[in-house]
């Protein structure tokens, strides 16, 4: 039988971290183990250390990275958004890596994901957060159009939640995974400024699901597990305001999808960059009556429900399928009024 060595134990563990996305440290301990016995088993006289200790399991991970350096990819520690509980992913450090979805998803499927990603980011009140009517309802404004039906695009969705990029509350809305925020900040940072700066003040890491002080005009957020331990150790004000804190986070004020009100989802909202960057090469896929000047506005009256004034041309009700198709083709002359309301 062919010789096996110490290097087929990172062989092995990658494997299994691969198909799983993002793990415990227990569960990737636990994986790494196994991969040990594995690889002790095919070979007796092999000597792998195998006491377990954390040291050891540090100078493994150590020595997977060096590994992985050559394919720009880290075995990465993080802590859990939600829990604060130490978590490792394989993560690309370029960051391209809604490129690197392209070996599991198609161009269209990538662009629904970017475009589930901008409403998340895009959410009123911080809820970072939309409801599964408003993620289908992005289907009908990708661009280039796209003929993935209701669903297809919910075959899509569930598979962005099983390889772990979106996840879906109980309550059934669609948020940014652990591994999405992990591996996409680079992308995130770069494209939302400004929605990514609610940072923590206590880990310094972005925070889409936590708290936020309940004074007016303070912005200091922290994570759940930031403020439980926050709570714990020091006085219950803010740490810049000094407003008097609740000790229960129930009663703070949230981030995430507790910050979501009735109506939120009414409408979707689009970043105004990505509107100059589309508006710039206006394409033909566009429209079927190509060389002709852009729709007219009347389009929104053509097969909507009349009730509709231009103004409004970015808020869409949430279950007019009809209705929603309309705003996408008419990007230029309502883009004023989009930015306007973007951040409403
Ligand atoms: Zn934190
Ligand atoms: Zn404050």
């Amino acid at each position: 039988m062919a010789a096996v060595s110490v290097k087929d134990v990172q062989r092995l563990f990658l494997q299994a971290v691969l198909s799983r996305g993002v793990l415990s440290l227990k569960l990737a301990q636990t994986l790494w183990v196994k991969s040990k016995v594995a690889v002790m088993a095919a070979d007796n006289n092999l000597e792998i250390a195998h006491a377990g200790t954390r040291d050891e399991w540090d100078a493994f991970v150590k020595r997977l990275n060096e590994s992985l350096d050559n394919l720009d990819l880290e075995f990465k520690q993080f802590q859990e958004e939600t829990t604060g509980r130490d978590m490792y992913a394989i993560v690309n450090r370029k960051d391209d890596a809604i490129a690197q979805m392209a070996t599991d998803y198609t161009a269209g499927e990538i662009a629904f994901f970017k475009a589930m990603v901008e409403q998340i980011m895009l959410a009123p009140h911080r809820s970072f957060s939309i409801t599964s009517l408003a993620a289908l309802r992005e289907v009908s404004h990708l661009k280039p159009k796209s003929n993935m039906s209701k669903t297809q695009a919910e075959v899509v969705l569930a598979s962005f939640v099983a390889q772990g990029w979106l996840m879906k509350s109980k309550r059934g809305r669609y948020s940014l995974s652990t591994r999405a925020l992990l591996e996409l900040m680079p992308y995130l940072k770069s494209t939302y400024p400004d929605e990514i700066a609610t940072e923590c003040i206590i880990c310094f890491e972005v925070v889409t699901k936590g708290v936020i002080c309940p004074a007016a005009k303070c912005q200091v957020c922290m994570h759940y597990h930031c403020f439980s331990k926050y709570i714990r150790t020091r006085r219950r004000e803010c740490p810049t305001c000094n407003t008097e804190w609740p000790g229960d986070q129930e009663r703070m004020n949230p981030i995430g999808e507790g910050a979501a009100r009735d109506g939120d989802d009414g409408r979707r909202r689009v970043r105004k960059t990505t509107e100059n960057e589309e508006g710039d090469d206006m394409d033909e896929d566009e429209d079927e009556d190509e060389d002709g000047p852009p729709p007219p506005r009347t389009q929104q009256s053509r097969k909507g429900k009349g009730k509709k004034p231009a103004e409004d041309s970015m808020e869409v009700d949430e279950d007019g399928d009809e209705a929603e198709e309309e705003d996408s083709d008419t990007p230029v002359k309502t883009q004023g009024k989009r930015r306007a309301s973007r951040r409403s």
